[in-house]
């Protein structure tokens, strides 16, 4: 067989024009790698050997799967060949001795004595031997496409009658190049779809998303990312500063030291909950989740991850505990936010060294409305007293409804002369309201008794039995009147 091919010629001797390589180099290194078919391959190879028809078999990326991915030179026998054979080789997967074709292909080309070999067990040795006889097949060679020691597949090259197999030297060129080219495509493959991946991943998900290059300061924002914002995907670009400049500006330091501790390796886990500004000036709640990459320096490179609008639950927290802190009845806060809030406002005066002054009030023969009138027109007096007590007090001051029919104003940055000073504003407030209720004009009064602390510390508890024994005085002084500690006459 070895003299129909002169491997030891370098020359092209069919009149291939050595040049046309260089066009099919080409076609593989610069048109794109998925536009170049398997027919096209397998014609090639045929121009390149003149081999009268090529098979191009490729193995699937697993190893295993072998299929005819194209027939060239068929032409108008391709036909016949199906019907002598049963079957359209094209698209057929064979299963064979892989041993053995290891080493029939263990050269790059190969003589062989019969497509009988090739074909193994798959087809009948009758149906071989009907295609060689009837079609005039003349020897096959088969060459074998290999990438770094990896078979690919191969091309079955079948002579027509007993044409010589051309340039051999150049076909070894040719399925180098495919090798080549078949990993390239298959990495480019790989690469569209995992891309597809991050694309159905990044828009079907309803957190933005997105990719920092730390080295460039280019950051990915998806799409959603800037539609959280209120922005059109075109309107901001693909930068670090599009997120910093759009965070909260009282959050900013503490976002951008967070960031700057993670990526030093200060702590594992990513996640931090921040303020965005929205186009329309309005600011959303967001959670960020991430994760960084480090370069083999040890440098951080590239960091991703999500951030989720947080704001309907931000809400939904802050009205529970709002709720939690608040009496339902008046609205004020009840007593068990007041001690709390009233420990730290303490805390803070003693800090700052500034007066804080307490109002400890009780309504006056409550007890009488409640029995005159019915528990519903208390409970009517009571809202109208929160009333009082919200629009004739600061925002800073903190009232809240102790007990049933008792309150207590905690006045931040007040000295006792100042507290005297509201609770008669508000106790005279109180005497001139009237409450109406089902038809009916009421009246009521309240006694209130005041404690401050300005130079003496004092805890909470302190200052409420203060307040309270000065109520106690206001109450026995006969009612509707302000008494303070200083002032216990
Ligand atoms: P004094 O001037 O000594 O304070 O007399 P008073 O009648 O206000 O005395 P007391 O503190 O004994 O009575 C308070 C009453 O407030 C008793 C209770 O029935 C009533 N009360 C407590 N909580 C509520 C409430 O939520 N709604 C209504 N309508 N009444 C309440
Ligand atoms: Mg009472
Ligand atoms: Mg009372």
């Amino acid at each position: 067989m070895t003299e129909r091919c002169d491997p030891d010629s370098m020359l092209p001797t069919n009149g291939f024009d050595c040049h046309r390589i260089i066009d099919v180099a080409t076609m593989f290194l610069e048109e794109s790698l998925q536009e170049v078919t398997h027919d096209r391959i397998a014609e090639t190879a045929r121009q390149v050997t003149s081999a009268g028809i090529v098979l191009l078999n490729l193995y699937d990326s697993g190893g295993r799967d072998y299929q005819t991915r194209a027939m060239a030179g068929a032409g108008a026998v391709a036909p016949r060949i199906r019907e002598i054979l049963g079957f359209d080789p094209v698209g057929a997967r064979w299963q064979y001795d892989m041993a053995r074709f290891e080493r029939i292909a263990a050269r790059t080309v190969t003589p062989f004595e019969s497509l009988h070999d090739y074909t193994g067990v798959r087809v009948p040795p009758e149906r071989i031997l009907r295609l060689e006889q009837e079609l005039g097949f003349g020897p096959v060679w088969l060459a074998a496409i290999r990438k770094d020691g990896k078979m690919l597949g191969d091309f079955v090259l079948i002579s027509s009658g007993d044409l010589p197999l051309q340039n051999a030297p150049l076909l070894e060129l040719y399925t180098r190049l495919v090798g080549l080219f078949l990993v390239r495509r298959n990495a480019e493959r790989e690469l569209q779809k995992s891309h597809e991946r991050f694309l159905l991943a990044v828009n079907g998900n309803r957190d933005g998303i997105w990719d920092w290059d730390i080295t460039t300061g280019d950051l990915f924002l998806s799409a959603r990312w800037k539609e959280m914002l209120g922005y059109r995907d075109d309107e901001l670009p693909n930068v670090i500063d599009t997120f910093r400049d759009h965070l909260h500006p009282e959050d900013r330091p503490r976002v951008m030291k967070y960031v700057d501790s993670y990526l030093k390796g200060e702590f594992r886990h990513y996640q931090i909950e921040f303020r965005m500004r929205r186009k329309d000036g309005e600011h959303l709640w967001v959670l960020a989740r991430g994760e960084a990459l480090y370069d083999a320096q040890g440098k951080p490179c590239r960091m991703a991850g999500s951030h989720t609008d947080i704001t309907e639950k931000k809400e939904f927290d802050r009205r529970l505990e709002e709720l939690a802190a608040t009496d339902a009845l008046t609205g004020l806060w009840n007593r068990r936010h007041f001690f709390e809030v009233g420990k730290n406002e303490l805390a803070r005066c003693r800090r700052y060294k500034s007066p804080v002054s307490l109002l400890m009030m009780d309504l006056d023969h409550f007890k009488r409305i409640n029995d005159g009138h019915g528990h519903a027109a208390g409970d009517e007096v009571l809202r109208a007293m929160a009333g009082i007590l919200k629009g004739n007090l600061r925002d800073v001051d903190v009232p809240a409804r102790i007990g049933g029919e008792e309150f207590a104003v905690l006045l931040p940055s007040t000295g006792v002369e100042g507290a005297v000073v509201a609770a008669e504003r508000v106790r005279r407030a109180v005497e001139g309201a009237r409450v109406s209720h089902e038809g009916r004009e009421l009246v009521f009064t309240v006694s209130v008794g005041i404690a401050g602390c300005c130079t003496q510390a004092r805890d909470l508890d302190e200052l409420l039995r203060a307040a309270d024994a000065a109520l106690y005085h206001a109450k026995q002084d006969g009612r509707n009147r302000c008494r303070s500690e200083s002032n216990l006459v």
